[in-house]
C-alpha cells in the first residue's frame, strides 16, 4: 500500500482521509512520476459485495487508493466517530483528471460501456479535451483481454479509465494494471454520464443529499440496489456498538 492518506475503515474497507483537492494533487503527482496506481471509488453496495466476496475484499485491499463514493460513505465514517471530510467520487475525479489531463497533453485509454455510449465518450472527449491524445478505446462487452491489454502495454497511456461496472473492472485493473505504468481508475457508470446518455442528478438533489432517489425515480428497476444502503447503515450501526 503506497498511500500517503490515513486509512478510516469501514466494515472491513479502508477510505483515504483526504479532500477532493488533495486527492487529485497526489494523483497528478504521481502521475507524473509515471506511477502505477489503482483507485477505487466505493460506495456502500461494495462495501456489502466485498463483506460476501473475499476476493473482491482482497482486491480492493491491494489498491492504492479506496475512496468515498457516496454520503452513505461518509455518514457511516461519521457514526463510526473516524470521519471523513467528503465524498470523492468516480465521476467527478474522472472529470478532474480529464481536465488537467487535456492541460497536460496527457494519454488516456477509454474501456468499457455499451458501444453507442463509448463512441460518444470520444466524441465528447474530443470537444471538450481536444489536447488529450487517445491512446486507445474499447467497448465493455467482450470475450478476450488479450487484444485490449496489448493496445494498453504498446501505447502506455498515463489514465486508463474502465467502466465495466462493479466487480468486473476491479477484477480486470488487478489482473491487467503492470501492463503499464498507468493511473488505472474504476469508473463505473460514468461513460454513461460522460456520453450524455444519463443524467447526472440536479444540484438540488445532490445538495440535499438525496441524488439516490433522483436515480431511483429515473430508474426504478435500481429498487433492490438500493437496499443496500440501508442494510449497509444497519451493519455499520452494529459495527459501532459491538465495538464499545
Ligand atoms: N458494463 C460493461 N460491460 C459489462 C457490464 C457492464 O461495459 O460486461 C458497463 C455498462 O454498460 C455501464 C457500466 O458498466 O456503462 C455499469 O454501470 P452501473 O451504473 O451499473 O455502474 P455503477 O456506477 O453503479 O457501478
Amino acid at each position: 500500500m503506497s498511500t500517503p492518506f490515513t486509512q478510516i475503515p469501514i466494515l472491513g474497507m479502508n477510505f483515504i482521509k483526504a479532500t477532493n483537492t488533495a486527492f487529485l494533487e497526489q494523483i497528478k503527482k504521481d502521475s507524473l512520476a509515471h506511477k502505477n496506481r489503482f483507485i477505487v471509488t466505493a460506495n456502500p453496495e461494495i462495501v456489502l459485495a466485498a463483506q460476501k466476496d473475499s476476493k473482491f475484499a482482497d482486491i480492493i485491499a491491494h489498491a492504492d487508493y479506496t475512496t468515498a463514493d457516496g454520503i452513505g460513505i461518509v455518514k457511516g465514517a461519521r457514526i463510526l466517530n473516524t470521519p471523513l471530510p467528503e465524498r470523492i467520487t468516480g465521476y467527478d475525479t474522472m472529470c478532474s483528471l480529464l481536465k488537467w489531463a487535456n492541460e497536460q497533453h496527457k494519454k488516456v485509454y477509454f474501456l468499457g460501456a455499451k458501444p453507442a455510449v463509448i463512441t460518444d465518450v470520444l466524441k465528447n472527449v474530443h470537444a471538450n479535451y481536444p489536447s488529450i491524445n487517445i491512446s486507445g478505446f474499447h467497448d465493455g462487452y467482450f470475450n478476450d483481454d488479450a487484444t485490449i491489454i496489448k493496445e494498453i502495454s504498446d501505447t502506455q497511456p498515463d489514465f486508463v479509465f474502465i467502466a465495466l461496472g462493479f466487480p468486473k473492472q476491479e477484477f480486470f485493473i488487478a489482473k491487467n494494471r503492470f501492463s503499464s505504468p498507468s493511473i488505472w481508475m474504476g469508473v463505473g457508470g460514468s461513460f454513461d454520464v460522460l456520453a450524455g446518455h444519463v443524467k447526472r442528478a440536479p444540484d438540488f438533489w445532490v445538495n440535499h443529499h438525496i441524488e439516490w432517489l433522483y436515480r431511483l425515480l429515473k430508474e426504478p428497476s435500481r429498487f433492490f440496489r438500493m437496499l443496500a444502503l440501508p442494510k449497509y447503515l444497519l451493519l455499520v450501526y452494529k459495527e459501532k456498538f459491538t465495538k464499545k
